[in-house]
């Protein structure tokens, strides 16, 4: 398998994403017309600069609007083709994409284009170019790549081929599967592209929000087990216009695209397992058990403040690190590490953040095969000296430059609380009735939401669900979860997109966004309130008005209401069941904990309630003395 990217598909100059696109591990580039037009240097130049980055250009395009035309215009539409022609033997790249036409004045008519290929097939071969015509769902006659599948046919020449791009045929809801009876040889080049569902203007839709396989709505994977099937193994590459990735950053949508389409053929493999195509093989998707650990990075009146809190909530400190500034605390199946070493990993990220979430543990079936994947995926490695006594844990760089470990039962890495820290109690800890973590939330500026959501669902056995708006009295923050099948493990990502935001305004403390919020889970939300209030705990504030609308809302006991109004529990429903839900007050730079009970098959995380707990949150974080613009 050869993997290629269109240089549009990514931000910076013509350099700049050379350099990117090598360094992640692509073969070959799509080289568009405008990159080589805005560089000094000439086709020639240009042409050894790529390879120079050993990288082939699998492609030259695009070359618009020239089928179906007659007198002058079909004759300029050939003198046309023969500079870029020209242009292409001075590059150093063999195959051009011709785009189906979208001009008003093209005739249409199988036959007809079939002519005018087999005539550009011929000046082609003169100078040993190919050329392949690819379907645009907005073609004036052809926008189907069946019908441009029966040009390539008749125009019935050796230089001649097919251009197939998933966009094309899965926006226009043409069944994949029609890939399957054209033959591979005249299969010249793939294009893949995946997109989320809007309804809207092919071409607008197109330019616009295409993105990453794996990140969209598309059935992406049918499409390519279908080329596959064909026996089909060129390149396959990347063809993605997207208004956010032209202002991202150029290595990591790199990675990104990497990423998505060593994902994407490793799922076909699995799919098809009888396909020709080659592809490495790495360990699939892994299963996610749930959240083992979160640790925390902190010092001094900070960390005394935290464990004061853990403890109003019921959590017993179980133990200390055998050789580190390290403590564990436990309640249920949860454990909460505080880091308060002066040197390492932890530190620099207290030094840099104040107290924050450095840290989280995945518990999931195979922890050697989920850092395999994670590599093989492009995910970097997280490696620290590893002490005397200490185990050596799998681990990967995650959200905001945070660590991901992995554990599992197996290899007995689940014994580490039992290896590393010295039990001053190993007694099972009730405490307030906290059983596990229900999700982790992290917060990332809007831009990073794919790229992340992408890191998660390539990687681990989970999927996405629909994207929600969560709103803030300052701006928009939109809402994505990533779930296990179970719901065993939870993760949403906050996307900010500005700072005044309650979640912009931590992602600015952050430098880049990390965990914001744990939420922990009860099997009855009242009596570990209770139990917490009793120890110390203060709730966030809910407003009596709040309740007021909870009743008017869904018609709560009058004994509820009032039972939820002293503890401050905010609730919402669905169709699928009911959530309870209360918050700690914000703390070391707007961190908090929620505690949640779902009811039925909930699935949700309250965002009907988010307004006014960001409310109740900003009142308290507000400085004293100012007022608020
Ligand atoms: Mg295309
Ligand atoms: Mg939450």
């Amino acid at each position: 398998m050869k993997t290629s990217i269109a240089t549009v598909s990514i931000s910076g100059n013509l350099r700049e994403k050379l350099d990117a696109i090598a360094k992640v591990g692509f073969d070959g580039i799509e080289i568009f017309e405008q990159d080589f037009i805005a560089d000094t240097g000439t086709p020639r130049e240009i042409g050894n600069m790529i390879r120079d980055h050993g990288l082939e250009i699998t492609l030259f395009q695009p070359f618009r609007d020239f089928e179906g035309l007659t007198g002058d215009a079909r004759t300029r539409a050939f003198d046309r083709a023969k500079y870029k022609f020209d242009t292409m033997v001075e590059l150093g790249t063999d195959l051009i994409l011709v785009c189906s036409s979208t001009r008003p004045d093209s005739l249409g008519g199988i036959d007809r284009a079939a002519d005018d290929f087999n005539e550009l097939g011929q000046i082609a071969a003169e100078r040993n170019l190919r050329v392949g015509y690819e379907a645009l769902a907005w073609g004036r006659h052809v926008n189907d790549h069946r019908d441009a599948w029966e040009i390539v046919r008749r125009a019935d020449h050796p230089n001649i081929g097919l251009i197939l791009d998933s966009f094309h045929t899965l926006a226009r809801k043409i069944d994949p599967n029609t890939i399957r009876r054209i033959p591979s040889d005249k299969i010249f080049f793939v294009q893949l592209a995946d997109a989320p569902l809007i309804d809207m203007d092919f071409l607008y839709w197109s330019r616009h929000f295409r993105n990453m396989p794996g990140e969209g709505d598309l059935a992406v994977t049918e499409f390519m087990q279908a080329v596959a099937a064909t026996g089909y193994d060129g390149p396959i590459s990347l063809e993605i216009f997207n208004d956010q990735f032209r202002g991202g950053h150029p290595e990591g949508l790199a990675r990104d695209g990497y990423r998505s389409l060593v994902a994407l053929m490793d799922d076909v493999k699995r799919a098809e397992p009888d396909i020709k195509i080659e592809v490495p093989s790495i360990p699939e998707r892994v299963t996610v058990e749930g959240v083992e650990f979160i640790e925390f990075a902190t010092s001094g009146e900070e960390a005394t403040a935290l464990a004061q809190l853990l403890k109003s909530m019921g959590f017993a400190h179980a133990g200390d690190h055998i050789s580190k500034n390290v403590a564990l605390w436990k309640q249920g199946d949860i454990h909460v590490v505080l880091n308060q070493e002066t040197t390492g990993f932890a530190h620099s990220a207290y030094v840099t953040q104040g107290t924050t979430i450095c840290d989280v543990g995945l518990n999931v079936g195979n922890a050697a095969a989920t850092s395999h994947r994670a590599t093989a995926l492009g995910a970097a490695t997280f490696d620290q000296p590893v002490g005397p006594g200490e185990m050596d844990i799998p681990a990967i760089r995650s959200v905001g430059g945070s660590v991901m470990h992995f554990i599992d039962d197996q290899s007995g890495l689940s014994d580490v609380w039992s290896v590393e820290f010295t039990k001053s109690t190993d007694k099972p800890v009730t405490g307030a009735g906290l059983r596990r973590i229900d999700h982790v939330a992290e917060t990332m500026n809007y831009d990073e939401m794919l790229s992340w959501s992408l890191f998660y669902t390539s990687i681990f056995d989970m999927h996405r669900t629909p994207m929600v708006d969560v709103i803030d009295p300052d701006g928009l923050v939109r809402s994505q979860a990533i779930k296990t099948r179970d719901g065993g493990a939870r993760i949403t990502l906050n996307g900010a997109e500005t700072h005044r935001t309650l979640a912009g305004s931590f992602l600015a403390e952050s430098f880049g966004g990390a965990v914001q919020h744990v939420a922990f889970a009860t099997d009855d939300i009242f009596a570990t309130a209770r139990h917490m209030a009793a120890h110390g705990f203060e709730p966030l504030p809910m407003t009596g008005n709040y309740y007021n609308d909870l009743q008017a809302r869904f018609g709560l006991e009058t004994d509820q209401l009032g039972q939820m109004k002293d503890l401050s529990i905010l609730y919402d429903e669905d169709a699928d069941g009911a959530f309870y839900q209360f918050y700690s007050r914000p703390f070391g730079g707007g961190l908090f904990f929620e505690i949640v009970q779902r009811i039925g098959d909930y699935d949700g995380y309250g965002a009907p309630n988010a307004p006014f707990r960001i409310a109740a949150q900003k009142r308290l974080m507000r400085p004293k003395g100012m007022p608020r613009r």
